[in-house]
């Protein structure tokens, strides 16, 4: 079986939201440094692009979670493989996702990461599925919200390939 990528978001369209969203975040933090936590590997396209249209003195750090199980279904309860080099007490967080999907992962990882004492704690995606939704996650920005359909690009694998379209597909198989 063959498989191709059909686009659903150009590398244009993504860029100007991209770009709409950094200076949303640049009008909301105004004064304040944004310390940016990004969910490997996935989120890590997305953050950079992000990082460089705000504004504002901004700090990265990166985790890495796994779901328990190998059901392709997220189970939840999420393992930390990668934890953050810093301390996020008492910062501005923003978590950095590539997509919410279910919800499970975020909600579990949010409510572990408001545990150590952030001033703030929001959350940026840029892609989500709303209609696949189990777990109820405030979303404070958002790129696109999209169909309920299998995507790729811009950090998104396929079996650990496609991460490095400058677009979002879907992968369809003939
Ligand atoms: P959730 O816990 O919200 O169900 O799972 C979110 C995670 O599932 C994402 O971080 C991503 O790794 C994976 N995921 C969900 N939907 C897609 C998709 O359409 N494409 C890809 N490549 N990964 C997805």
């Amino acid at each position: 079986m063959s498989e191709h990528i059909r686009v659903l978001l150009s590398e244009k369209e993504v860029d100007a939201r991209i770009q709409a969203i950094g200076e949303q975040i640049s009008r909301d933090y105004e004064g304040k440094q944004v310390h940016l936590v990004c969910v490997l590997k996935g989120g890590s396209f997305f953050m950079c692009e992000l990082a460089k249209r705000i504004t504002l003195p901004v700090s990265l750090d990166f985790m890495s979670v796994s779901s328990y199980g190998k059901d392709t279904k997220s189970s939840g309860v999420v393992k930390i493989v990668k934890d953050l080099d810093e301390s996020i007490k008492d910062k501005d967080v923003l978590v950095v996702e590539d997509i919410v999907d279910s919800g499970r992962t975020l909600s579990y990882l949010l409510e572990m990461l408001r545990d150590r004492g952030p001033k703030s704690l929001r959350l940026c995606t840029l892609l989500d599925k709303p209609d696949r939704r189990v777990v109820d996650v405030k979303v404070d920005y958002t790129g696109f919200e999209i169909p309920d359909a299998f995507v790729v690009g811009y950090g998104l694998d396929y079996d650990q390939r496609y991460r490095n379209l400058p677009y979002i597909g879907v992968v369809e198989f003939d």
